[in-house]
C-alpha cells in the first residue's frame, strides 16, 4: 500500500498501459511507496485504471 502525501497541483501525465497512451491523470496524488520511492497516483480519465508515475530520476528539494 502506498502512503498518500498530498495531492497535485496541475496536470499530470502518464502512462496508461490500458489505453497504451499517455493520458491526463484524473485526481493526481503524490504517494511514497512502501520502498521509500515517491510517486503520483492518479486513475485514467479514459478507463479508469489507476496508473502510477515514477519521479525517481528527478529529485525535488
Ligand atoms: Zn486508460
Amino acid at each position: 500500500m502506498a502512503q498518500v502525501v498530498g495531492p497535485v497541483k496541475g496536470t499530470v501525465a502518464g502512462f496508461c498501459v490500458k489505453c497504451r497512451a499517455k493520458k491526463e491523470l484524473k485526481g493526481p496524488e503524490e504517494v511514497v511507496l512502501k520502498n521509500g520511492r515517491r510517486a503520483i497516483r492518479g486513475s485514467c480519465p479514459t478507463c479508469g485504471t489507476t496508473v502510477y508515475v515514477f519521479m525517481g530520476s528527478r529529485k525535488r528539494a
